[in-house]
């Protein structure tokens, strides 16, 4: 099979399209064809070597297709289901060997492309709202980079719990898309300093919970855009990490809650897997969440999606696509 690998870390260019065994199923493991993969941030990590990785090493962490194949003991999925799944190594691929219990059954009304977009930016956006600060009306919500991903799939999830949320972009453009995906205010954080606009659009008092993917070109204003006894999520650094905090800071700011999350932690029982992708899969069939697809490309085209993603051009989601892959 043709797997996009990478043999030392680096910049876009270090990925090589490759010819690879087709792995096989062991105990509790499935083989299951792609039909399309997330193209995600921790991809660029990965490969970036910010997130340490055993190489040589396929990316993606995301993707949906056919179950080809079961080792012994597995009893969540059967060949010729159609799946989704996150948080499985190794989806810049044609074929995958995934966990079995990481296997999620694909609604009948969605395709592949769609579940394989909705698992990792709907999963995350689906924590941070309801587990790691369950939204409640009444809460005002601080979401960074609010036209991304995982941001407009945030802001919508936000909003359906009944909270308001104030948006951050880096363009009018973009601002249009935060809006569109209903954040009730949006700030163009490249023109405005967003600490002076959060504390006037909430009458001095500050939010209830700042979502920060951002990282380090963001993180210490986050913390003064709080209120009292509010949450910081620092839940990505798609500018860069940022440095170590001081504690007392958290208490000279309003006695603060910090917390740096991720998915896996929130997914971590077959139980819980279950329950937010069936929230996320069953709300985009019934069309009360909007996925918004921003580009697939090939295989052979997954630096492109790398740059692009980088670049700070991606509204929405990225998705490579194997079945493209006729070159
Ligand atoms: P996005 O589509 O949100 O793209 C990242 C966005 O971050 C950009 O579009 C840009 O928006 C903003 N940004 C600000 N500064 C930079 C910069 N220097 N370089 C690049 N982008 C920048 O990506 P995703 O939806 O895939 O991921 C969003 C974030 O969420 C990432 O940080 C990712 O790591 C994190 N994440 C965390 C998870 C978790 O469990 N903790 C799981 C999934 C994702 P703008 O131009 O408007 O500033």
């Amino acid at each position: 099979m043709r797997a996009v690998t990478i043999h030392q870390t680096g910049g876009p260019e270090v990925m090589r399209v490759e010819d690879v065994a087709v792995p096989q199923p062991g105990e509790g493991q499935a083989l299951v064809r792609l039909e399309a993969a997330g193209v995600n941030f921790i991809d660029i990590y990965h490969r970036g070597g910010q997130y340490r990785v055993t190489l040589p090493f396929v990316l993606g962490q995301e993707g949906a297709g056919i179950v080809e194949a079961v080792g012994p003991g597995v009893t969540e999925a059967a060949r010729g289901d159609r799946v989704a799944f996150s948080n499985v190594a190794g989806t810049y691929a044609q074929f995958v060997v995934a966990p079995s219990w990481r296997l999620v059954p694909v609604p009948a009304a969605l395709t592949s492309t769609d579940a394989a977009a909705a698992m990792l930016q709907g999963m995350t956006a689906h924590y941070l709202s309801h587990t790691t600060f369950p939204i409640s009306p009444g809460d005002t919500a601080l979401v960074h980079a609010a036209a991304g991903g995982v941001g407009q799939l945030l802001v919508q999830m936000i909003k359906r719990r009944g909270g308001r949320v104030i948006g951050t972009v880096s363009s009018a453009a973009k601002a249009a898309v935060a809006r569109a995906a209903g954040a009730d205010e949006v700030v163009n954080y490249t023109q405005t300093d967003f600490v002076p606009a959060v504390r006037a659009l909430t009458d001095g008092r500050g939010v209830s919970v700042v979502y920060d993917s951002v990282g380090r070109d963001t993180f210490e204003r986050s913390l003064d855009c709080v209120g009292l006894r509010g949450m910081v999520v620092l839940c990505g650094q798609a500018s860069g990490s940022v440095s170590p905090v001081d504690p007392q800071v958290l208490n000279a700011k309003g006695g603060l809650f910090l917390t740096r999350p991720s998915l896996h932690q929130y997914t971590h029982t077959r139980e819980e897997l279950l329950q937010r992708a069936s929230d996320v899969l069953g709300w985009i069939a019934e069309g009360t969440l909007r996925l918004r697809i921003d580009r697939t490309f090939p295989l052979a085209g997954a630096a492109e999606a790398h740059r692009y993603l980088e670049s700070r051009q991606a509204t929405g989601k990225l998705l490579l696509v194997p079945g493209f892959l006729a070159t």
